[in-house]
């Protein structure tokens, strides 16, 4: 997958002083006092550039909290007056869009719920034309990078180029500790093809909780995202909305205090060593792609033989003493159980695949 999209460098649009942008504040404004409480302890914490909450809450059920909705936007001017914290807010809705600019909002987000629809990420576009405003766009609920690259791309195609990406976790149907799995490799192959675009981990809504959040906070700076956005109450207990995840301003406060901001680039006292070490993963590499491609040209060969002598492709007491096989010589070697699991059917598919494609194409040619 590739995009073109350009995007303007995060120092541009706003002081970082090349630190992590840093944007806390509640999941939902619910009141003034409740928004200036909180505010006024956050301004404190130096870090802190962006003082975010919601005041149009997408809900999954009705009848629960929806959000104070536009009369929250003059607590925001109030909280922006008192603290000079700038300001982002969530839009859904081109009517929100508008509300926002007129009431000197600073920077908007696109919501996990809302990414997901294109007919709608659009109509958000439509209603930005003609602005510069810096929009942020959460990822997808569901594990999709095209969707989350997509819905980034409307935006940009009308002319906003203040943009980033915000890393919120993806609804995952196994098990897992995490409300949504953080899955790394996505914002990671994000920023693969989108290189000028920042990313902005969340990780409240990651975590969930708040006890996983400051290892969640270390662990996107250690990936190179540029930023962080962790909500944040005076009082969580009477949070209405995602209680659970919200840090006081204090922990806050320590959690970015113990942050360890490593250097992306690498001292040239260890380059060297590094470079060393690199080299020898790409050869490892080649030679681990080499065996594998030679053990698919010798499946092609099994599966051509399989189609001559008239026999099944799966056969599965084989496949089954493969497993046990494989699984112990691998965990032997200090390999992971699910690793290998997942290793073993990865290559297990490709070979059913593979012979399978072999009995479709001798179908074809007696047709
Ligand atoms: C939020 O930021 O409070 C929110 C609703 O997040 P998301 O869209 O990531 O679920
Ligand atoms: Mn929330």
């Amino acid at each position: 997958m590739s995009t073109d999209i350009e995007i303007t460098s995060l120092s541009d649009w706003i002081f970082t002083d090349g630190k992590p942008l840093v944007i806390a504040g509640p999941c939902s404004a619910e009141s003034e006092d409740q928004l200036l409480q909180t505010a006024r302890e956050i301004a404190k914490i130096p870090q802190v550039q962006v003082f975010r909450s919601g005041l149009w809450k997408p809900r999954t059920r009705p009848g629960e909290f929806e959000g104070v909705g536009q009369k929250g936007l003059k607590w925001l001017q109030k909280v922006k007056q008192e603290t000079g914290l700038k300001l982002a807010i969530e839009v859904a809705k081109p009517e929100h869009v508008e509300k926002t600019l007129e009431h000197g909002i600073d920077i908007i987000w696109l919501g996990a719920r809302t990414v997901v629809n294109p007919f709608s990420v659009q109509e958000i576009a439509e209603a930005l034309k003609g602005n510069d405003i810096p929009v942020l766009v959460k990822n997808p609920i569901n594990p999709d990078l095209n969707l989350w690259v997509g819905a980034i791309e409307r935006i940009h195609a009308v002319g906003i180029k203040k943009m980033a990406a915000v890393h919120r976790g993806f609804h995952y149907f196994e098990r897992s500790p995490f409300r949504n799995a953080p899955m790394w490799e996505i914002p990671i192959e994000l920023k693969r093809i989108a290189p000028s675009l920042p990313i902005i981990t969340d990780p409240s809504h990651i975590c969930g909780n708040t006890e996983m959040i400051p290892s969640i906070s270390q662990k996107a700076l250690d990936f190179e995202m540029d930023g962080l956005m962790i909500e944040s109450h005076f009082d969580p207990t009477r949070a209405l909305t995602d209680a659970s995840q919200q840090l006081r301003p204090k922990s806050l406060g320590i959690l970015l205090n113990d942050l360890v901001i490593r250097e992306k680039s690498i001292d040239t006292e260890f380059y060297s060593k590094f470079e060393e070490l690199r080299t020898e993963i790409d050869k490892l590499d080649g030679e681990l792609l080499q065996i594998l491609a030679s053990r698919l040209k010798i499946i092609d060969e099994i599966g051509q033989f399989k189609k001559e002598n008239h026999i099944t492709i799966l056969q599965m007491k084989r496949w089954v003493g493969i497993l046990e096989d494989r699984m112990a010589q691998g965990t032997h070697l200090g390999l992971k159980k699910d690793f290998l699991q997942s290793l073993l059917a990865l290559i297990h598919e490709e070979s059913i695949q593979r012979q399978s494609d072999i009995f479709t194409e001798s179908k074809k040619k007696k047709r």
